[in-house]
């Protein structure tokens, strides 16, 4: 098992193109780390970096302490999911999960035994004779899952593995990998620009931005304290209320309003500063006291057991996320309170 570390680590391309810039970062053993981002934000390739299929420009990577920047690929004991899967087309299913095995020049038998093992593990005992297009997507992910298993590597680099799914199976095999994961304890990697992906499966989460880390977290602290309007308006299935505000002595004047500064922001604003006043709408309350924000309902929008209510508060929308049985009509003039200790300033 390892953990893996970059220092200072850097790649521009031949173009110009400056993916990974001066990144630093430490992912513990047996830990899910979640690369998260907007397409072209350099997940790929720091991700290709680490697994030695890109020469860093600068810096270095460790991987369980040994520095591996000048390390082939070969021997850096990892294994990569690709988003294409990658599977070898004149391939059966067993030979495409033994191969691995092959290149470390594993007898026949004893690699079949293996891949049958896995494949028994992840349900793909009945597909071992056939090849990837007679596979379903979600069984093409399950063959290069458990190829990518099959050697007991000391790492999994996931590239956007669950991205070619429809959604009902995406979710299916999110809970899988996971429990995947758990059970072998190995340090993983998993590239994805899909917030709610990296929120589910990961212990913590690194949002890039142009080759570098906006914010690092656990998913509770990325989506409960974003770092910066970069993060809030990446993180979360819906928008986070992001409000130009003005502060006044202990509060803030916002939305034709006044909310209190939250505590911990006190020092670090001054009268008068311009703010923006950051509150996702899972903390947003229908107030029933006559406090709050004063607006109109504008649009509601059925997410399940929830309602996404988004009122007009004069200058501002403010969208607030209700329980089905509070939904307000719309027109409805309401007050909005976001939740104590959730208002966050930027
Ligand atoms: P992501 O995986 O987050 O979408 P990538 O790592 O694929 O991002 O790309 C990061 C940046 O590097 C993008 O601007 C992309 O166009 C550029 N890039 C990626 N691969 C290459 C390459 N082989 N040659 C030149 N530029 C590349
Ligand atoms: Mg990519």
């Amino acid at each position: 098992m390892a953990g893996i570390s970059a220092r200072k680590l850097d790649k521009v391309y031949p173009g110009g193109v400056h993916a990974v810039d001066r990144l630093d970062l430490d992912i513990d053993d047996g830990e899910f780390f979640a690369l998260l981002g907007p397409s072209g934000c350099g997940k790929t390739t720091l991700l290709r970096t680490i697994a030695g299929l890109e020469q860093a420009t600068g810096g270095s990577v460790l991987i369980g302490g040994r520095d591996v920047t000048n390390v082939t690929p070969a021997r850096r004991d990892v294994a990569m999911v690709f988003q294409d899967y990658a599977l070898f087309p004149h391939m059966t299913v067993i030979d495409n999960i033994s191969y691995p095995l092959r290149i470390k020049r594993q007898a026949r038998v004893a690699r079949h035994a293996r891949a049958t093992e896995i494949g028994v593990q992840l349900g793909l005992a009945d597909l071992m004779d056939r090849r990837p297009a007679a596979l379903s997507g979600g069984q093409q992910q399950r063959v290069a899952l458990a190829r990518a298993v099959a050697c007991h590597p000391s790492l999994f680099l996931f590239d956007e593995p669950l991205s070619n799914l429809d959604a009902r199976l995406r979710l299916e095999a999110r809970t899988f990998l996971k429990r995947l994961q758990r059970e072998l304890g190995v340090t993983t990697v998993f590239v994805t620009h899909d917030q709610a992906e990296a929120l589910a499966l990961a212990d913590r989460i690194a949002v890039m931005e142009a080759g570098r880390i906006r914010q690092l977290g656990t998913p509770r602290e990325v989506f409960g304290r974003p770092a910066n309007t970069f993060v809030a308006n990446f993180i979360g299935s819906t928008p986070m209320n992001l409000l130009d505000g003005v502060v006044r002595g202990s509060t803030v004047d916002v939305a034709g309003g006044s909310l209190p500064v939250p505590a911990g922001a006190e020092g670090l604003v001054t009268d008068g500063e311009k703010v923006i006043v950051g509150v996702r709408p899972e903390y947003v309350r229908l107030s029933r006291s006559g406090e709050g924000l004063a607006g109109e309902v504008s649009i509601l929008e059925h997410l399940g057991t929830t309602t996404l209510v988004t009122v007009d508060c004069g200058d501002e929308l403010v969208g607030a996320t209700v329980p089905e049985e509070d939904e307000p009509e719309p027109g409805a003039a309401v007050r909005l309170a976001p939740v104590p200790g959730r208002l966050l300033l930027y």
